[in-house]
């Protein structure tokens, strides 16, 4: 069981920039944009075409992906229910500190379960969580099978892998949701850069 607060004396440091002020000189509003979904659902693509189209529209963006995260600040953690808790908790931590910084956040997460999707979404302001279902059936993902996890999967090489043999769980009410085995990245993209148009986060292009 981990402790709430290892230390009781640690206090919230406000500096004398807030967010708003970001917000302001950034010309957009921050939000964490949280793709879930399968693995080779298409959630690192359709990200990197999104960041790309808002980047090129002068927002603050910035991708946390699965892969780079497990390398690095979550490099202890595996894939039991217990890391994967932890796993979520953590890049929620880090997307909330990012979203604080003005920044437009794009995760890349399989985030199979809904309880940690909402965690996440607790800990943000409300609004600035979107949910994006990168819906893609487990036979197109098995056939895309990009990074050849499925093949190691099936073959029983992987344990706890998501849409093997591990459970996934679909959003029940997301932001959006964007069908990748029926359109391209490039209507996916557009369509997540269209919501954020249409709730007022970015100014129209
Ligand atoms: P994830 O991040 O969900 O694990 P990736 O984005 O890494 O998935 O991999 C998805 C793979 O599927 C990529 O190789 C991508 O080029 C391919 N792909 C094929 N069609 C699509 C599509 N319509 N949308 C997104 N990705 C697609």
């Amino acid at each position: 069981m981990r402790e709430e607060f290892k230390d009781k004396n640690i206090v919230w440091h406000s500096g004398a920039v807030d967010k708003a002020d970001r917000v302001k000189a950034n010309g957009h509003r921050c939000a964490v944009v949280w793709f879930t979904g399968l693995s080779g659902s298409g959630k690192s693509t359709v990200a990197a075409e999104v960041e790309k189209r808002l980047f090129d529209r002068g927002c603050q963006t910035y991708i946390l992906d699965g892969d780079n995260v497990r390398h690095g600040l979550n490099r202890d953690l595996g894939f039991s229910e217990e890391d994967r808790t932890e796993n979520i908790r953590r890049i929620g931590e880090v997307a909330k500190l990012f979203a604080d910084s003005g920044t437009i956040v794009l995760t890349a997460f399989i985030s199979p379960l809904r309880e940690h999707r909402a965690q996440v979404r607790e800990i943000l302001a409300k609004g600035e969580f979107i949910e994006v279902f990168v819906d893609a059936d487990l036979e197109t993902c098995k056939q895309r099978d990009p990074k050849g996890l499925y093949k190691k999967a099936v073959a029983g090489e992987i344990a706890d892998f998501t849409g093997i043999s591990a459970p996934y769980e679909p959003p029940e009410m997301p932001e959006l949701l964007v069908d990748t085995s029926e359109n391209d990245v490039a209507a996916s993209a557009a369509a997540v850069v269209a919501y954020l148009e249409q709730h007022g986060l970015i100014c129209p292009g």
